[in-house]
Formats: structure tokens, C-alpha cells, sequence
């Protein structure tokens, strides 16, 4: 039976359009759904007052992906930004990622050998073996006095538990710079597009068919069998009603203001790392372009459980979600033509946007380039 599509992309996010306008630029037939009211996915932003807020939440694009650089240059123009957040600990504000800039701060020292002496005497508590919870992890890797004040509290709100009972594995690592440097990455390329991240998005998508507000799990009969293939970058427990089980995520839910001031908190993101306030961050989104408007905008992001129907944000990596997720693997692979990918449909873990932009690219040699 002749399709009408080659190929029918479900969600318009960076999977999506990336894999959309290399099968376009083949001479490919492809129709892309979105069961949002607008493109871009978690990326997508809205302009007021000439700012553009990050609906989904602070996107930096950060890589040391040569390739995955050169692929996003070609759709915009990435501005010098650098994320540098601040943490705010009960008032006092500290540089992040912990570097010598946090230290000199939070004990008066001056020099990578003194900081070090500070830490390893507080590492010691820990007395060895392996770390039991999270809360050893830290302190074993970064001391007392960095986990009591800018750790403890900001991972209990973000993962609503107590660190104690959090498995150690979520923080295998912590940055830890003993140099006053206060970039977030340590990623070669970094920047905000200019204009943001919708319009990066609908450059790719130029001069294809996108339909928004199509929800494809809603209108299955109609829209699997228009193309010959799908891309399906939803959910992957969804797509098989969650015939296994459900795969569970943290949630978080956002409140934005307009103030009517120029400049709130002089840096696009603060973290409030104490325990006693609710929210983990908030965002001061025209930093993100150095915006120099009368007014600003700013989000406070509060962590929350997760259900289904909600956006999920954070997959919550533990042994049964991922047996769990393996189990619609296996399904996965028996429909055949239906490719899952993207962070919800192909991986059940966190993925930046760089890594999204590789992975479509891959698959963009192995489906288009046969
Ligand atoms: P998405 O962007 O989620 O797009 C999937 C699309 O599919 C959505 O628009 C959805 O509506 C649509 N869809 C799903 N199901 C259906 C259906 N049944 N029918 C029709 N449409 C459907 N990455 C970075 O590199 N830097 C950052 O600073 C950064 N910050 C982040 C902050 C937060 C709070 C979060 C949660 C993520 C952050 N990320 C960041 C990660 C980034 O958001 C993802 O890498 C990226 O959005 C994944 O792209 P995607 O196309 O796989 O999925």
C-alpha cells in the first residue's frame, strides 16, 4: 500500500527535528506531530517583552561534540554565554561548580593547598568502605561543610527524600576545581542561541509539514498508517499502555513572574540550596542573552512527585525502572517499523541536548544513508 508519508515524526523536540530535516534534505516525504501547541520540545521558548523564557526549564547548550557544534551552528547563532550559578546558602552566596572561588569564600583560604587540606580533614569523618547513602558519598568526596551547606539541602528538595536515604550512585562524582573558575562545564562550545531555542528549531523544520496539538497515541488509527515509517520520540511506556508498568520520573512545576525592574539577581540562575525554602532555583532568563530590558522575568522551579499525565522531567535511574525500562526494549524491537528515540522514547535516562542531537544524527546515517 502506497503511504502518504515516508516518514512520520512523533514530536517536534531536537530528536525529532534534527531526524525530520535530514530525511527532508534527502528528498524524503515527512510529516511531523506534535500533541503540544508549539515546537521545540523541552527546549522551547517564549518571547515577552523581547526576553525569551525558558518554559521547560534553564537550557545552556553545553558539547564537546565537534560535530554536534558545527550541526546546530547551521540553524543559529550561539551568543558567548557561560553559565556561572550562584548558590544562595541562608543569605550567603557561594560560586559554583565548587571551585576555589567557593572555598576562599566559605573559609577565608586563599590557595589550592589549603583548600585541600580543608576537605581531606573533613573527608575523614567518612571512615572507609563504601559509601552506604548519598549523604557518605558527598561528604566523602567533598567534606562536611560544602555537603551541610550546599549539597544536603538542595538534593532532598530535588529528589524528596532525605539524603540519607538516597542511594549513593546518584552523585558518583561531584565537580570539584581547585582553580578560581567559575563555568558550570567543562565543555569545549557553549552558548544560547540568539533569538532562543524555538527559532533554532523551526529553522530545521523549514519547509515541512508540522501539525501541533495531535496527539498521535489519541489518533492512532489515523496516523499510523500514513507514513511508512515512524519516529516516535514519546514516551516509551505510554506508546505500549503501560502494559509493564510505569516508569517513574520526578516532576517539577515552574511559576514565572514579570518584575518590573531591570536586573533581579544579576546572574541567570541561583540555586537555593537550603532546605527550608521550596523551590531549588530561580531563573533570571534575560541573563541568558544579556538583556538589557526595563523589565525582567523571572522562575521559581519547585520540585514535586511525578504522575502520569504530567510532563516528566527527571527519570529516576534505580534498578526497577530500569529492569523496567529493558522490558519495553525488548517490545520495542519487535515493531518494526517503529523507531523509538529521543530522551522519553529511546533512552529512560538524562540526556542533554547535545547527546539528543548526536543520537538523531546517528540514526539519521543508519535509517537514511543505507
Ligand atoms: P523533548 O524535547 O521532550 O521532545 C519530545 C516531544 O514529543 C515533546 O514536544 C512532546 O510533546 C512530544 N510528544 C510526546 N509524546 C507525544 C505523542 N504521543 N504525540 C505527539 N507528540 C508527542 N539539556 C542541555 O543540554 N542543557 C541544559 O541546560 C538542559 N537543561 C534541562 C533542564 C530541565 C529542567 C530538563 C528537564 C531538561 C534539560 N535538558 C538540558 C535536557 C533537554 O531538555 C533534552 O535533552 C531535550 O529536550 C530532549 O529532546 P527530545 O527531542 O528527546 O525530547
Amino acid at each position: 500500500m502506497k503511504r502518504q508519508y515516508d516518514y512520520l515524526v512523533v514530536g517536534a523536540g531536537p530528536f525529532g527535528a534534527v531526524f525530520a530535516h535530514e530525511a527532508n534534505k534527502r528528498g524524503k516525504s515527512v510529516l511531523v506531530i506534535d500533541r503540544r501547541n508549539h515546537i521545540a520540545g523541552n527546549m522551547y521558548c517564549e518571547t515577552k517583552d523581547d526576553i525569551n523564557i525558558h518554559v521547560y526549564g534553564a537550557h545552556i547548550f553545553h558539547t564537546s561534540i565537534k560535530h554536534v557544534w558545527d550541526y546546530v551552528n547551521q540553524f543559529a547563532e550561539f551568543n558567548h554565554y557561560v553559565n556561572s550559578p550562584v548558590a544562595n546558602y541562608k543569605g550567603e552566596m557561594y560560586n559554583l561548580p565548587f571551585n576555589m572561588n567557593t572555598f576562599s569564600k566559605m573559609w577565608n583560604i586563599r590557595t589550592p593547598k589549603e583548600a585541600n587540606e580543608i576537605i581531606n580533614k573533613q573527608r575523614a569523618v567518612i571512615s572507609g568502605g563504601e559509601p552506604k547513602n548519598l549523604e557518605e558519598q558527598a561528604i566523602s568526596l567533598v567534606g562536611t561543610d560544602i555537603y551541610e551547606k550546599l549539597i544536603k539541602g538542595y538534593t532532598e528538595k530535588q529528589w524528596g527524600r532525605k539524603c540519607t536515604e538516597l542511594p549513593a550512585f546518584i552523585i558518583k562524582r561531584l565537580p570539584v576545581r581547585y582553580t578560581y573558575d567559575n563555568n558550570y562545564f567543562n565543555d569545549r562550545f557553549q552558548g544560547i542561541p540568539i533569538g532562543g531555542y524555538t527559532k533554532m528549531i523551526e529553522s530545521m523544520l523549514e519547509g515541512i509539514e508540522v501539525r501541533l496539538g495531535v496527539d498521535f497515541l489519541k489518533h492512532r488509527d489515523e496516523y499510523e498508517t500514513l507514513a511508512g515509517k515512524i519516529i516516535y520520540t514519546g514516551p516509551i511506556d505510554e506508546y505500549f499502555d503501560y502494559s509493564e508498568g510505569v516508569l517513574e520520573y520526578r516532576g517539577l512545576h515552574f511559576e514565572t513572574e514579570r518584575l518590573e525592574e531591570e536586573n533581579l539577581q544579576g546572574v541567570a540562575v541561583v540555586n537555593y540550596t537550603e532546605g527550608e525554602i521550596p523551590y531549588t532555583r530561580i531563573i533570571e532568563h534575560k541573563h541568558f542573552e544579556f538583556g538589557t530590558q526595563p523589565v525582567t522575568y523571572v522562575t521559581k522551579e519547585y520540585p514535586k512527585d511525578w504522575k502520569i499525565g504530567e510532563e516528566a522531567y527527571y527519570p529516576v535511574n534505580d534498578v526497577k525502572n530500569l529492569d523496567l525500562y529493558a522490558k519495553y526494549v525488548k517490545k520495542a524491537k519487535i515493531v518494526s517499523n517503529v523507531i523509538f528515540g529521543g530522551r522519553l522514547g529511546g533512552e529512560y535516562k538524562y540526556y542533554d541536548m547535545d547527546k539528543v542531537i548526536a543520537s538523531a544524527l546517528e540514526l539519521c546515517k543508519k535509517e537514511l544513508d543505507k
